[in-house]
Formats: structure tokens, C-alpha cells, sequence
């Protein structure tokens, strides 16, 4: 095993985080902090409050406890809080993804939704800690005519924070969504979105196809299980579209055993543009620079390997490009 990659070298690997959702990443305290603020109390015991019996329930907890954030100053805390939590991991640039359905306080002012989160990254990025975009998420279950709305006032917006069109949740429970939303996001497209499909996860390989069939997607979250279809492999490779893998959350959520039956390795040697990412970092108990030791330790990654993951998360970004340059001769130097 490489004996030079200590967990603080690759705490140091200059990186981006390009699949983390900001519902994951509310701590413990902050759920006690926030309900006590709103006068709420808690769903279930404290020490029992991040035990979740599958995905729909996990889904069920975020609109919870984004429920709860009701404020621009919380919103502006919570912003703040994610840029810290990816520094300290050492990624110097997030895509985050937020999905709007979740923040039910929020749910028809999404301008000053937008307006209270880019208050706290601004100040985080004046403090010198890591600079985010936002991937504004549609949710699965929702309505194309809703997918349209979103569509039309991030367009009519188009706030510099906001880089990107996403849409996660639950394609178990949605069934193939790919044709309802294909109008939204070729719109977004032309309208200069970037685009980001949750898929391959609760869905298999068809899921994969529709997301850069149907939705142009510029890069999928997940994508794992694109494995199961070489053809749809063969095609990621062909086209160059990143996957962003998140190898714990698919252990804890149960579509793996282990790291042993996890395909990032096998994707990564057929061509396939990978990263590495924690997906929902705090409710799932992950660091960045974890999930990268368990990939070194397991895969056998060497230096090389472990730097072109880096360079992956950092090109398949929708950093801007000066920074991902910048970015990129740190991590030559790495
Ligand atoms: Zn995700």
C-alpha cells in the first residue's frame, strides 16, 4: 500500500466537492438549535434523531429539519457552515445542490432563497474558505408544469450564484421521469444552465440513458449502477461524462454490502470520469478526505490515481475557470 497517503496529505489534495447536497449537511446541535428557535420539538430522541429505515424516510427528515430554517440569517448560517465544513476537508470549491421542495419556508420566495444562502457564501469566501454554486434540484415526484415554473425563474433570475439545474429524490417511488422533465432542462441548457441528473442509484442503467438521452445532462450523481450495461458504459466513456460518486452514502442507503461489490474502481478502469464525494456529509457521519482514504486504502490507489480522482472533481466542476485552473497547478504541485 502507497505509504505517502496519510489522511492529512489527502485532507491537503486540492479538490472540489461536486455531489453534496446542503440538506445533508446540518449537524446534530444544529437540528437542536434550529427547532428550539422555531419552538419545534424533536421528531424522535436526540441520539436516535439520524436513524433512517431507507431513502423515502431520509427524504422525510430533510423537510424537516429544513423546515425549520425560516430566516435569511439562518439560511445565511447555513451557507456559511457548509463552506466551512468543505474547507476543513479540503476542497477549495463546492457545487452544491439544494432542492427548494425541502425548505417549505421558501417554497414561494425563491429569490430571497437564493439571496439569504448567497449572503453566507460571499462572507465565507471573504473569510478565505471555499467558494460554492448552487445546483437548484427538482424533486422527482414533482410535476412537469413545476419543473417548468423553476425553469422559467431561474432564467428570468439568472443569479450569479446559481450555476446549475439538478434533480434528485426518489426515482424508486417516481418511476421514469426523464420525458416530463426533458423540456426544463433543455431550456435550462440554452439558457446556460449546467445540468445535473441524480441517477443510476435508485435507478438502474435506464435512468443513466434518459439523463443524457433526454435531460443533456452535463454530468450524473451517481451513476454507479451505469455498470450493469456496458453499452451505457461505453457510452459515458465516449462522451466524457463524469460521474459524481459518492461510495459510503451508496453503502449506508444499502445499494452495495461493501466496498468490495462497489463499482467506482471497476468504472474508474474502463474510462469512466470519476470522484469522489460525501453526498450528505453530516447526516451520514463522512469527511472528503475519508472517503478518498477508504478508495486509497481499499483500491490500492496510488499518487497518480488519487490525483487524477482530484482532477476529475475539479475539470467536471462548474467552478469558474479561472479558478479551476488555479486549482489544477495546486494540485500539480500536490
Ligand atoms: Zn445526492
Amino acid at each position: 500500500m502507497p505509504q505517502n497517503l496519510s489522511t492529512a496529505s489527502l485532507q491537503a489534495l486540492p479538490k472540489a466537492e461536486i455531489h453534496i447536497h446542503l440538506e445533508g449537511c446540518f449537524e446534530l446541535d444544529d437540528f437542536v438549535r434550529l427547532a428550539t428557535e422555531a419552538g419545534e420539538p424533536l421528531p424522535r430522541p436526540k441520539e436516535r434523531l439520524l436513524e433512517f429505515e431507507g431513502l423515502s424516510e431520509f427524504l422525510e427528515f430533510l423537510d424537516w429539519i429544513c423546515g425549520l430554517v425560516r430566516t435569511p440569517d439562518q439560511l445565511a448560517r447555513a451557507a456559511y457552515a457548509f463552506a466551512q465544513r468543505v474547507s476543513s476537508s479540503g476542497a477549495r470549491y463546492a457545487d452544491v445542490i439544494v432542492n427548494p421542495t425541502h425548505w417549505s419556508p421558501w417554497r414561494s420566495n425563491l429569490r430571497g432563497f437564493v439571496e439569504g444562502l448567497d449572503a453566507g457564501f460571499r462572507e465565507a469566501e471573504q473569510d478565505g474558505l471555499a467558494s460554492a454554486g448552487l445546483c437548484i434540484s427538482l424533486l422527482r415526484t414533482q410535476t412537469a408544469s413545476e419543473a417548468a415554473e423553476l425553469v422559467d425563474h431561474l432564467i428570468a433570475e439568472r443569479h450569479p450564484r446559481v450555476v446549475a439545474l439538478s434533480v434528485d429524490g426518489n426515482e424508486a417511488r417516481a418511476g421514469r421521469t426523464g420525458t416530463k422533465f426533458a423540456d426544463a432542462f433543455t431550456r435550462a441548457g440554452r439558457a446556460g444552465l449546467r445540468r445535473t441528473v441524480h441517477a443510476g442509484e435508485s435507478s438502474g442503467p435506464e435512468g443513466v440513458w434518459d439523463a443524457i438521452d433526454l435531460l443533456g445532462a452535463d454530468r450524473i450523481d451517481h451513476g454507479v449502477r451505469a455498470i450493469e450495461d456496458d453499452r451505457l458504459v461505453a457510452a459515458l466513456v465516449e462522451r466524457g461524462i463524469p460521474l459524481d460518486v459518492c461510495p459510503s452514502s451508496n453503502l449506508t442507503l444499502g445499494l452495495y454490502a461493501s466496498l468490495d461489490e462497489h463499482p467506482i474502481d471497476r468504472l474508474r478502469r474502463a474510462g469512466v470520469r470519476v470522484s469522489v464525494n460525501t453526498d450528505d456529509p453530516a447526516l451520514l457521519g463522512l469527511r472528503l478526505e475519508d472517503e478518498y482514504q477508504r478508495c486509497v486504502e481499499h483500491f490500492a490507489w496510488d499518487a497518480d490515481t488519487v490525483r487524477s480522482v482530484a482532477e476529475t472533481s475539479i475539470r467536471a466542476s462548474f467552478a469558474p475557470e479561472e479558478l479551476q485552473r488555479t486549482l489544477l497547478t495546486d494540485l500539480a504541485a500536490w
